[in-house]
């Protein structure tokens, strides 16, 4: 894949690299790394960052100088389309979801401001309208802008993702991803060899829903080595308790690794207590990606080690 926005200096894929986790009550026979997707920016999510190249580059072949996407005032995929757009050279709107954040910036808004995106703040009702095909077509032509949907859910984005599975060396058994719309988990199912079972986390209650909508992306004989697990929701998504805030320090104690409250903490939760009911067979390696997120602990920073 042709890097669109490397010219962002602190942007650099040889910061990538994986190391070693552990778990307080030890990992029994298996093996567990995670890819971290983290140190690739402090504040833009490594599976963002991916899913938006094929994105920027269609934008840019397409000739279009503003890019355009929706998410609320604490998305990790806003903040990653505004740095995108910036270091691609392109301008970028942001359409927020409610208008509670407006008088007061949250620091994920203040962020995207600073990469010089230009916000919009909808009522929960026209938020709702963000697949809508005449509602889209009225902000593209208002804009003049490429849209990326929310989560950078599409095609270009899945095959974006796609490219995550180039920095995933042969031999492990497992790959464990957190999931939100699912396209990661997507693109690393179509990229990765079939014998690598995909194991998706959703931190969203009920969130096995969103098994139809992958299954239409994924092909045979890859669908049937994938599944997902919404057990470890915490109450839903975005929500946390003392327990996940506890599990997040202890991990960090051990390994030195920093976790985000909404997604790879509740993943890597799950993966310890999986461990505990010795669901992976002995001697299985098993990959976690650590996709980032880590801009989105703002909310309880005071309450971590790190
Ligand atoms: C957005 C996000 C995800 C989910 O990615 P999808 O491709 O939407 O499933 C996982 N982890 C982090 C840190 C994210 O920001």
């Amino acid at each position: 894949m042709k890097i669109i926005c490397a010219s962002m200096d602190t942007m650099d894929e040889r910061k990538i690299r994986i190391d070693p986790v552990s778990f307080a009550e030890g990992n029994g026979s298996a093996h567990i790394d995670m890819l971290r997707l983290d140190l690739l920016h402090p504040v833009v999510s490594g599976n963002k960052w991916y899913k938006l190249q094929p994105n920027l580059e269609a934008a840019l072949a397409q000739g279009y100088t503003c890019l355009l996407s929706f998410g609320g005032a604490y998305s990790n995929h806003l903040v990653a389309t505004a740095a995108a757009a910036k270091a691609a050279g392109l301008q970028s709107v942001g359409i927020v979801r409610g208008t509670y954040a407006q008088q007061n910036l949250t620091p994920t808004l203040s962020d995207c401001k600073q990469f010089g995106m230009q916000l919009e703040f909808v009522s929960r009702e026209d938020y709702d309208k963000k697949d809508d095909p005449g509602f889209l077509q009225g902000l593209a032509l208002r804009y003049e802008a490429y849209i990326v949907p929310e989560g950078g859910a599409n095609e270009a984005g899945r095959s974006g993702a796609a490219a995550i599975a180039r920095l995933i060396p042969q031999g492990y058994d497992y790959v464990c991803t957190a999931v939100g719309t699912g396209t990661t988990l997507i693109g690393l199912r179509n990229a990765l060899p079939e014998d690598v079972q995909l194991f998706g986390f959703v931190p969203m209650k009920g969130g096995n829903y969103l098994e139809a909508t992958i299954r239409q992306h994924i092909l045979p004989p890859k669908d049937k080595s994938w599944q997902l697990t919404d057990e470890f929701h915490f109450g839903g998504f975005g929500k946390h308790n003392s327990e996940l805030l506890q599990f997040m320090n202890r991990f960090y104690e051990l390994n030195m690794l920093p976790l985000d409250v909404v997604y790879t903490a509740k993943m890597m939760y799950g993966i310890e207590q999986l461990l505990q009911r010795h669901y992976f067979p002995p001697g299985s390696k098993v990959l976690c990606i650590h996709s980032g997120g880590l801009q989105g602990n703002v909310s309880v920073q005071e309450r971590l080690v790190y």
